[in-house]
């Protein structure tokens, strides 16, 4: 396994596995692995070639958040991937993706300015530049996201269909601790009154699962129902907890077509997200 910081040895890499007939599977992350992202480099493994990006990326943190804090540990990726028989790391540095001169964005508007858009508005916009870049770079068959980031994965399959780019994006489903919370590289900054506290967000989506499963329809009914149990703690603060239309993350008040519940919580300091998605039969 190759570990590799520069954008042009990348493509040459990528282009000798194509002209041997190589598929490639790409998966972005900021490192920090955690199983989450094992089991999006794992399905990736259904293409013969395996590329991982680990890149903490600027642009999509404003400048209150925690970009410089944000945990990094390269040696133990690296360690992960090769265990998982990953075939190539690009890790570049911030200059090599954004050097002097640098200007160009891609903004989706609409589904980037709900949910997660409203209290983080550079966020998106930074997600697709770095993703656009990164494709461009690495020119995968197929990109695989996982669905606990699941507005970032409804805006990067728009900005795929929009921009007729030539990848398959392929969702994957949230993998979670034993006791129900989303694996998340900033669960680290939990300490461990916080790591109970945060079982607050899990409990709420499975009794709104639940509720959604038995035949609740009312968004009102439900959201109650699941905003009173993260409510009971006290460490808990909702920033949002919203049902919204799967494809255009515009709020509903009846389930009658596929829908997100998506919430982002804070628990003390740490902001956490989850979600769960229902298909109405
Ligand atoms: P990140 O490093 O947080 O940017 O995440 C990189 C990719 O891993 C994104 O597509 C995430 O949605 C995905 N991911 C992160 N945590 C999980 C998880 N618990 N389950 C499934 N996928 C995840």
């Amino acid at each position: 396994m190759k570990v590799v910081k520069n954008i042009s040895e990348v493509k040459n890499i990528v282009n000798e596995w194509k002209q041997q007939g190589c598929t490639i599977g790409f998966v972005p992350t900021m490192g920090y692995l955690h199983e989450g992202h094992g089991s999006l480099v794992v399905k990736a493994m259904e293409n013969s070639k395996v590329v991982v990006s680990i890149f903490v990326n600027p642009m999509q943190f404003g400048p209150t958040e925690d970009l410089d804090k944000y945990p990094r540990d390269l040696e133990k990726d690296s360690k992960y991937c090769k265990e998982l028989g990953v075939d190539l790391i690009f890790n570049p540095e911030p200059g090599e993706m954004y050097p002097e001169g640098y200007c160009t964005s891609v903004d989706i508007s609409g589904l980037s300015e709900e949910l997660c858009g409203l209290s983080r508005p550079v966020h998106f916009k930074g997600v697709c530049t770095v993703v656009n870049k990164l494709l461009n770079i690495v020119n995968p068959d197929k990109a695989y996201f996982g669905e606990k980031d699941a507005q970032q994965l409804a805006i990067i399959r728009r900005m795929v269909k929009d921009l007729s780019m030539n990848v398959e994006i392929v969702g994957c489903p949230i993998i979670r601790e034993k006791d129900g919370l989303a694996k998340s590289s900033r669960n680290t900054y939990l300490s461990s009154e916080e790591r109970r506290a945060a079982l607050a967000l899990s409990k709420s989506i499975f009794a709104g699962k639940d509720m959604v499963k038995e035949g609740c329809r009312e968004v009102d009914i439900l959201l109650k129902k699941m905003k009173d149990i993260i409510n009971e703690e006290p460490l808990a603060r909702i920033d949002y907890l919203k049902a919204v239309d799967a494809m255009t993350m515009q709020q509903v008040d009846t389930i009658d077509r596929p829908v997100l519940i998506a919430m982002a919580v804070y628990i003390g300091k740490v902001r956490l997200i989850d979600n769960f998605s229902f298909i109405p039969g």
